[in-house]
């Protein structure tokens, strides 16, 4: 005969060890949501060997689930690698790269046009640490070669370049560092693994060493998870990054994984449509007298045009080159800040909002003074205001920047 206090702990037991295990052999389009801190063992033996490092089996939640694993396989098939790890935002996905690979003594380079974060890593983390950094100039080859020092230990490339989107020569940028025995680290997050291939830019295997990729952006496509990765193709490479990835107790929220699985099928699709979007848009801003300049790396005025020619040409059937729904333009001198201001608010589909990559068009005013050591000399002089298209119709987007010049009486 039971007690109550026996029957509940009967039952309490009951509901956690049911002899109920549904049939194997589920298949369906998602992989599977498996979430777990605990992954159980079946007997000490295995628990002894199991191998944490590789995808060989499950130790811990923090070293990977099925769902973890399916995601850093894909993107290291989208990248062009051979490895992958999930971090919980882009901006970690930088931080890990750097971690790994640099210590007191050493140096990083990185280019003027960085995404702004990167460079906030580096004065105010990295220099706690005794390493050191340069600025380079991501246009001029010579600036970043007489740069790269013994000391040197990690090059970071970005392409295109942020709020600016200047396209380097990726292609030089690369051989030069192979040639100097230094370590060169992408932010991918603008060409999203489609765009061009960062570890072979010219068809015969050169590119970076590394990737790193914020899914924020195009992957997640909906401006409502965080998530970043590093890819490599170089197994001893990624083992560095790997041991301080668990190191450091990077792990992802296995929801946020589910979201990026489910939108990862559209990628290409999205990214062509905000190509599309964005080309059409930078075009007709150029025909408008409110912008002194319109930085496109398609556009053939763009400053290192024929750079993204010649690395993402290659990526479209069709020869047009692939691009990712970004521009921004540089505000007629003539215009003040006030009147920037006021157009940037007076966009009813284009939300002022940082971040890109989802279904809504955003918009965001920069001062280049305050992010940039000197102002490019190919840029006009005046406000930067960057755009990212969204997947509304181009039609109604275009009225929506034709009634906000009007109403800041920039037309
Ligand atoms: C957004 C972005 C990042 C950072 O991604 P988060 O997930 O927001 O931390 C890094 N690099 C580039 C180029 C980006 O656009």
């Amino acid at each position: 005969m039971f007690t109550p206090s026996q029957r509940m702990t009967d039952s309490s037991t009951q509901l956690i060890h049911h002899p109920y295990t549904p049939p194997e052999g589920f298949d369906a389009p998602q992989p599977g949501v498996f979430k777990a801190s605990t992954v159980f063992f079946p007997n000490v033996a295995a628990m002894r060997t199991r191998e944490w490092k590789d995808k060989s089996g499950y130790t811990y939640g923090l070293h990977g689930t099925p769902t973890t694993f399916v995601l850093e396989e894909r993107i290291a098939a989208l990248e062009g690698g051979r490895q992958c790890l999930l971090v919980s935002s882009g901006l970690a996905a930088l931080a890990v790269v750097a971690l790994a690979l640099l210590q007191t003594g050493d140096e990083v380079l990185i280019p003027d046009n960085a995404y702004g974060p990167n460079l906030s890593l580096a004065q105010g983390q990295l220099a706690r640490y005794g390493i050191t950094h340069q600025i380079y100039d991501p246009m001029n080859l010579d600036d970043l070669a007489t740069r790269i020092s013994a000391r040197t230990r990690l090059v970071w490339l970005e392409a295109a370049g942020s709020v600016t989107l200047e396209f380097p020569d990726l292609i030089a940028q690369t051989r030069l560092c192979r040639a100097r025995g230094v370590t060169s680290a992408l932010d991918n997050t603008w060409g999203a693994g489609l765009a061009f291939n960062p570890f072979d830019l010219d068809g015969a295997g050169l590119g970076a060493d590394v990737s790193a990729h914020a899914l924020t952006k195009y992957p997640s496509g909906g401006g409502d998870v965080l998530m970043g990765a590093i890819t490599t193709r170089d197994a001893a490479l990624h083992m560095r990054m790997k041991l301080a990835h668990m190191r450091l107790g990077l792990g992802v929220g296995v929801n946020d994984v589910e979201a990026i699985l489910r939108a990862l099928p559209s990628l290409p699709l999205r990214y062509a449509a905000a190509d599309r979007g964005a080309r059409a848009l930078a075009r007709w801003c150029a025909t408008q007298p409110a912008f002194a300049q319109v930085l496109h790396p398609a556009l053939p005025a763009s400053p290192g045009h024929a750079h993204w020619q010649q690395v993402c040409a290659a990526a479209d059937a069709a020869g047009q080159g692939a691009a990712a729904g970004l521009w921004s333009v540089v505000m007629h001198q003539r215009h003040t800040q006030a009147q920037v201001d006021a157009f940037c608010d007076a966009l009813r589909l284009f939300k002022i909002g940082y971040s890109w990559g989802g279904p809504i068009s955003l918009v965001m005013p920069y001062d280049l003074n305050d992010m940039r050591g000197s102002w490019p000399a190919h840029l006009a002089r005046g406000t930067v205001v960057r755009f990212s298209v969204g997947l509304e119709d181009a039609r109604d987007l275009q009225a929506d920047l034709a009634q906000a010049l009007a109403a800041a009486g920039l037309r």
